[in-house]
């Protein structure tokens, strides 16, 4: 069932799916099987005319997890730090046109210049992760945090999987960003300034860089749900605890499991399991290698030919994967569909539609960031780039 893809139609698929919600396993979200084909040869055609009638007044970023057809038409692909980074490279480019999701493209309009505009070709592709934190609940956390006497010495650290305004509350409260890439250097940078870390929103990410990179204990660690009052935590253990875990996840690669882990390396001799730090904590405990979305891209370009991997993350991106390197091989760990829904929303004709725009001259809104968060989140962004 799981090592050797079942043929992609949706029928076939449909028992793998879990049609209803797993609220246990933080795997809500249904997918109804194989995306949508939307590469009409047509459309491609007309999206590579208009990218190419703008020429350099254009940079097309796609995040890693995109359909194959959007990623043939971008400048650069990355997660969603590089492609930020990317965009404030490109100071020429006035639309900078982000196949991603909302969060990103916030990411990129904090680092960019003033005069480009960053356009997202659905503005309704937003990130569950990212949405399980509003200002407003993070707001009533520190008051929390106040009310127990803890924020004094609480910093918060906000993983770049955000909106802008949690950015922004982090950087006002002293915290700072982090990637998957560098959580241990913020965790550790944190609580050398103070004694406690509220981490938002990924809670995994936060947990398996405590325990699994610092050493703590999952007595050091608590979770706040935004939810229930008080975030369900009494004083005394917002007080008891170190690592304050915002109770949010990525409904995506909490869809791995660690039994998923033991039937690959039952069913494929030799292989090493590669899996991202927003799945589980009993996942990455069980797997061999674990990091960010640029560190399973580098980890399988470098392995030696005639190597066996089993991945957790994102299947779009896995599926590339294992037709980019076909002297290896690579396969989907697990039994259930792990597509990024919301990236699927960018589309060709979502794409086509906002080049032609661009093109035609005609105003696309782009994403900004709210001017009151801009100062607070920069300084969020900035000190990320400044961790030893
Ligand atoms: S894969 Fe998860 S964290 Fe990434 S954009 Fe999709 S929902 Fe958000």
């Amino acid at each position: 069932m799981t090592f050797n893809e079942t043929p992609p139609t949706a029928r076939a698929l449909l028992p793998l799916l879990g049609r209803a919600g797993e609220p246990a396993a933080e795997a809500g979200v249904d997918f109804p099987g194989e995306l949508a084909p939307t590469a009409d040869p047509a459309l491609i055609e007309r999206a590579a005319a208009a990218k190419a009638a703008l020429g350099d007044r254009v940079f097309v970023l796609g995040h890693h997890y995109q359909r194959d057809e959007v990623i043939a038409l971008t400048d650069v692909t990355g997660d969603s730090f590089k492609l930020a980074q990317q965009a404030a490279a490109r100071p020429e480019a006035e639309h900078i046109v982000f196949c991603g999701v909302h969060f990103m493209a916030e990411a990129a309009d904090l680092l960019t210049a003033p005069n480009q505009h960053v356009v997202l070709p659905d503005p309704t592709a937003g990130c569950a992760m990212a949405d399980m934190a509003d200002a407003g609940q993070a707001r009533a956390a520190w008051d929390t945090l106040v009310g127990a006497g803890v924020a004094a010495a609480t910093v918060p650290v906000t993983y770049i999987n955000s909106s802008a305004a949690i950015k922004g509350f982090t950087g006002e409260h002293g915290g700072t960003v982090c990637t998957s890439s560098n959580a241990e250097r913020a965790l550790s940078w944190a609580l050398a300034k103070g004694e406690k870390v509220l981490f938002l929103p990924d809670q995994h990410l936060g947990r398996n860089t405590a325990l699994r990179q610092l050493g703590m204990s999952p007595d050091d660690c608590v979770v706040y749900d935004p939810n229930q009052p008080g975030g369900g935590l009494s004083a005394r253990q917002l007080r008891a605890a170190t690592i304050i875990l915002w109770r949010g996840h990525c409904a995506v690669h909490a869809r791995f499991t660690a039994g998923a882990v033991a039937e690959a390396r039952a069913l494929i001799p030799g292989v090493r399991v590669l899996v991202h730090p927003e799945c589980g904590y009993d996942v990455v405990s069980a797997a061999d290698d674990v990091g960010s979305t640029e560190f399973i891209v580098k980890t399988l370009a470098d392995a030696p030919a005639g190597s066996a991997w089993a991945v957790g993350t994102e299947l779009s991106l896995v599926r590339r994967l294992a037709r980019q390197h076909p002297d290896k091989r690579i396969v989907f760990l697990g039994g259930t569909i792990a597509y990024c829904a919301t990236m699927s929303q960018i589309d060709m004709p979502a794409l086509t539609r906002a080049l032609e725009q661009l093109a035609a001259g005609r105003a696309i809104d782009p994403v900004t960031v709210d001017p009151a968060v801009v100062p607070h989140a920069r300084a969020a962004l900035d000190q990320m780039l400044a961790l030893p």
